[in-house]
């Protein structure tokens, strides 16, 4: 809750609920401690998302990793979305001759409507990544 109140003249500290009785129109904290307070949870909250997407991420990698040891290199959506592959994140995008271009850490893909494909390890080079290890 963004220091809603039920009616327009009345404040209350973003924190700790206490009504704010006097001050600047746009204060939302009764005090200091409170404002640090509401500061600190905001950045918890910031790192946990953090670490939500970043599992996220590593969930899609593990995927694509698996497909990438069976030799598959063109998936369909909906049998990587029943994997539990969300789509919506990667960690790197750039269009290629018309072609969107994804990377999920070191794997590329290209993705159409209905498939992931050219699913590939990053080329040794770019990104400082080598996987042949040569
Ligand atoms: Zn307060």
């Amino acid at each position: 809750m963004e220091n809603m109140t039920e009616n327009n003249h009345e404040l209350h500290c973003l924190e700790c609920g206490a009504l704010l009785t006097y001050g600047r129109p746009d204060r939302k904290f009764c005090s200091p401690q409170c404002k640090n307070r509401w500061h600190n949870r905001k950045s918890r909250q910031w790192h946990y998302r953090q670490a939500r997407i970043l599992s996220i991420l590593e969930r899609n990698h593990t995927i694509l990793d698996h497909l990438l040891r069976m030799g598959v290199k063109t998936m369909e959506k909906p049998f990587l979305a029943q994997l539990g592959y969300r789509f919506e994140y990667v960690t790197s995008y750039r269009k290629v001759r018309n072609r969107n271009e994804f990377r999920c850490f070191d794997i590329q893909y290209v993705d159409t409507p209905s498939r992931l494909t050219g699913i590939a390890l990053v080329p040794s080079g770019e990104d400082g990544f080598d996987p042949e290890g040569v």
